[in-house]
């Protein structure tokens, strides 16, 4: 096959082919950010994660045609002296490694901390000591709650975009207290974000941090009994997706009030190579990436899921297709909630020009598809055993 063309950078530049140690590269992101970089760039990857299936058809073997191109590195981070090596032998790192499912931030706030916050030290460290250039993914939810959720409900001033919309230089990060263990997660991204800020600020670390407000897509988490754990609990667009393969109602945490903007994961993967191709305009920089024109409430997702999954499936929706649940009882006690996220997208528009492309819709009826081809017919043969047993 013909070498990739050469690709220019957003002032014009050609851009020097790359090598990036990915870690974390094996997840949900890494694995559409692994394909998208051997599809369309000359960028070397050193793919570091404990698991390897969601890029298996990229490094077990890697196909001819990109050899030398990507590479498998099995190794848990929180204990291995090989990660100072690859970071070392690469340009470029992007961290991507954490325990970032909701489920667990209430009920193993230990690993969440020790995952989210000591175990990314070393990276930041090696980056620093070696000085290479490294992206962190952080997370929206260093925003916590809207200033304006504390008002009372029907204020006026909740309908006022600076009392809900998020601005990376700006906005507070309001958390709960700490018996509500689900800002462990939150606490732990800001605390590193700290560190990564003051290491570019004393140090010259060169950083770039990712804040993603919900992407979604193919791929994203396990369906429960399929490829996770049977008691598992993924994001939302798992946890509804399995519902819907199982034909159960979608459980509602809380009402199912809480607002959420969905991005596609194909579209912020574009921003990601923006970042990765143009360190003049992303270093030192802490980008949103979301769409802040596509917000649903939970509950509205769940209507538009099972709508689009009846549409794609074939399948008539139930006569009942949601059902309430407390939140103590889906996910435990410790349990809070963001209310609502709307990224300000002014500084990621600025320094890459990058907008999101795709509607809700459009991007729930891929992926719905994706999950009913990849998943019916396991699910059925799965809820078969169970029964049988
Ligand atoms: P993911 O769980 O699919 O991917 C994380 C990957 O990191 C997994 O493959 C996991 O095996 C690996 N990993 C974890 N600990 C490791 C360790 N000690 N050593 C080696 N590998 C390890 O999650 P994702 O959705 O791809 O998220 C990637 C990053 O983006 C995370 O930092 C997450 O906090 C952040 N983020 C994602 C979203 C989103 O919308 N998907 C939203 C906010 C933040
Ligand atoms: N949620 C829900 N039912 C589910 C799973 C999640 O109502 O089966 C809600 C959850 O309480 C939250 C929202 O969906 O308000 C998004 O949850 P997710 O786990 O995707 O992560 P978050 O956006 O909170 O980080």
């Amino acid at each position: 096959p013909s070498p990739a063309p050469a690709r220019m950078d957003l002032d014009g530049n050609p851009v020097a082919p790359l090598t990036i140690c990915m870690i974390g590269a094996g997840g949900f992101i890494g694995s559409h950010l692994c394909e998208k970089l051997m599809a369309e760039t000359a960028h070397v990857v050193l793919a570091v994660d404990v698991y390897c299936d969601k890029i298996r058809h990229l490094v077990d073997p890697a196909p001819p045609h990109l050899a030398g191109r990507i590479s498998f590195h099995r190794l848990n981070i929180k204990n291995d002296s090989r990660l100072e090596g690859l970071i070392k032998m690469a340009d470029l790192t992007i961290n991507l490694a954490a325990i970032c499912t909701p489920a667990d931030y209430n009920t193993r706030p230990l690993d969440t901390i020790y995952s989210n916050f000591i175990d990314a030290l070393p990276v930041v460290k090696y980056c620093s000591e070696n000085n290479k250039r490294l992206i962190h993914f952080s997370t929206c939810e260093v925003y916590g709650k809207t200033v304006g959720s504390f008002l009372p409900k029907d204020h006026p001033l909740r309908k006022e975009p600076e009392f809900y919309v998020l601005k990376e230089d700006e906005s507070p990060c309001i958390f709960g207290p700490i018996v509500k263990q689900r800002w462990s997660y939150a606490c732990a991204k800001q605390l590193i974000e700290r560190l990564i800020f003051a290491e570019g600020a004393e140090n010259g670390l060169e950083f770039t941090i990712v804040r993603p407000f919900n992407w979604i897509g193919p791929r994203m988490d396990f369906i429960p009994g399929v490829d996770g754990p049977s008691e598992g609990v993924p994001r939302v667009l798992a946890c509804f997706s399995n519902n819907l393969l199982r034909r159960e109602p979608l459980k509602l945490v809380d009402g199912g009030q809480s607002q959420r903007t969905f991005v596609y994961i194909k579209d912020a993967i574009e921003a990601v190579i923006l970042m990765i191709e143009n360190p003049g305009r992303a270093n030192g920089h802490i980008f949103n990436v979301g769409n802040p024109n596509n917000e649903v409430t939970v509950r509205e997702l769940a209507q538009m899921m099972t709508e689009v999954y009846a549409n794609v499936s074939g399948e008539a929706p139930l006569d009942e297709p949601m059902i309430d649940v407390s939140s103590s009882q889906f996910y435990g006690e410790g349990y809070d909630d963001s209310d609502k996220r709307i990224p300000d997208m002014t500084i990621i528009n600025k320094q890459l020009g990058w907008n999101p492309k795709t509607p809700l819709k459009d991007l729930l009826e891929t992926t719905l598809t994706y999950q009913h081809k990849t998943y019916k017919e396991a699910v059925k043969r799965q809820m078969l055993q169970a029964s049988a047993s």
